[in-house]
């Protein structure tokens, strides 16, 4: 049994033994204040190794090549820092490569390291500090900027070259789907009553009880 305060009212309510699927409500406010979530391990970890495979596509093969009097060129989001950097634009490469391939990457990596240490409870403590790290890199990838600022790009060029989507974008496209289906499917909670506590002491959960 955990004690558990509501996001909304603040009431502290002891939380009950819960079905996967279930959901709890605050006795007081009768805001969702804990659900079960029915498959919390094997489903995220499938969406974020879907995510991994996606996002080394997205980086890889090209966003969009153009063509113009006979001359084509195409770019990945790599290139496409790299061309900005060298154009004198540093700030904005800095900026791009943080938000559109370090802090993406570093969620995916962060979130398969915790799903796949989560698969042996109880999980060592480092798991703790990787899961907030996810968080903090979470807010900070911004596929869907990106996706946006792709399609503004393409429909503007479009008016002066011939543009054509290039495999990388629809790689973007799928990230922009499966980074809130991971958050979706996603249980911190069930993580945390897995976790090894501060002091080393195992989990209630491997001790045998709640
Ligand atoms: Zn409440």
């Amino acid at each position: 049994m955990e004690i558990i305060a509501c996001p909304e009212c603040d009431l502290l309510q002891r939380l009950p033994e819960l079905p996967p699927g279930g959901k709890a409500r605050c006795a007081r406010c009768g805001a969702t204040v804990a659900s079960r979530s029915t498959d919390p391990f094997d489903r995220p970890l499938a969406l974020t190794i879907a995510a991994l495979i996606a996002l080394v596509v997205a980086n890889t093969a090209p966003l969009m090549s153009l063509s113009a009097v006979g001359r084509s060129a195409s770019t990945t989001i790599v290139g496409g820092v790299i061309d900005m950097w060298l154009q004198g634009e540093q700030i904005t490469a800095v900026i791009v490569a943080f938000c559109a391939v370090i802090a993406p990457a570093s969620y995916v990596l962060f979130m398969l390291t915790v799903l796949l240490a989560m698969r042996r409870p109880p999980a060592p403590h480092w798991v703790a500090e990787l899961l907030r790290w996810a968080d903090s890199m979470r807010p900070w990838s911004m596929n869907e900027v990106m996706m946006l600022g792709i399609l503004v790009a393409l429909i503007k060029i479009a008016e002066l070259a011939t543009v054509d989507a290039g495999v990388g974008m629809y790689a973007v496209g799928a990230l922009v789907i499966l980074f809130p289906a991971i958050m979706v499917s996603f249980d911190p909670d069930e993580i945390w009553q897995r976790v090894e506590w501060a002091d080393g002491s195992l989990p209630p959960f491997a001790r045998g009880g709640k």
